[in-house]
């Protein structure tokens, strides 16, 4: 069975935890997570908005497939990974990332974007680096449902919206 590798990493949000598992379940693969909750920002990108910093967020890699092509096949099984209630970031660093190195990350947001992933990518051609593009909002419809309605916490700065356009960066 596949599982998440932690690496040590701790991830304080049991929803971004589950979703890493679904991933795992969905893919069959196992996830290998490098990055988790962070106390101070990144000198890059959104820095102090970083759901990093909320304990919300997950950097990671899935075991034997390409960044790409485990960012393409999240957003194909999308509605099978994500849990209907809450509001999710998909993020494909690419290879010509300003970050320190191509990755996926996805984070969770506050109730006022419940029910939808954002998918964006950065870096996937040397011309987009740092430019955050939104690719896909996905509505869900049913997701795992083990989390019903739009459960507030403490809020992070929300992304701006709208499919193909250009986002605030959340690392
Ligand atoms: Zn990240």
């Amino acid at each position: 069975m596949a599982s998440v590798n932690f690496n040590g990493k701790n991830i304080t949000d049991e929803e971004v935890k589950n979703v890493l598992q679904a991933i795992a379940d969905t893919l069959g693969r196992n996830v290998n997570v490098t990055s988790g909750d962070r106390r101070k920002p990144l000198d890059v990108g959104a820095g102090k908005g970083s759901p990093h910093l909320f304990g919300r967020a997950a950097d990671f890699h899935v075991q034997g497939l390409t960044d790409e092509i485990a960012y393409q096949k999240i957003k194909k099984f999308h509605e099978s990974i994500f849990a209907s209630g809450f509001g999710y970031q998909l993020l494909w660093h690419g290879p010509y990332t300003e970050t320190t190195g191509q990755h996926i990350h996805i984070s969770r947001f506050n109730g006022s974007t419940s029910g939808t992933v954002q998918c964006v990518k950065e870096g996937d051609r040397p011309e987009n680096k740092k430019k955050y593009w939104t690719e896909n909002i996905f509505t869900i419809n049913w997701g795992r449902g083990s989390y019903p309605g739009s459960r507030k916490d403490p809020a992070s700065p929300e992304s701006i919206w709208g499919e193909n356009s250009y986002v605030t960066p959340h690392l």
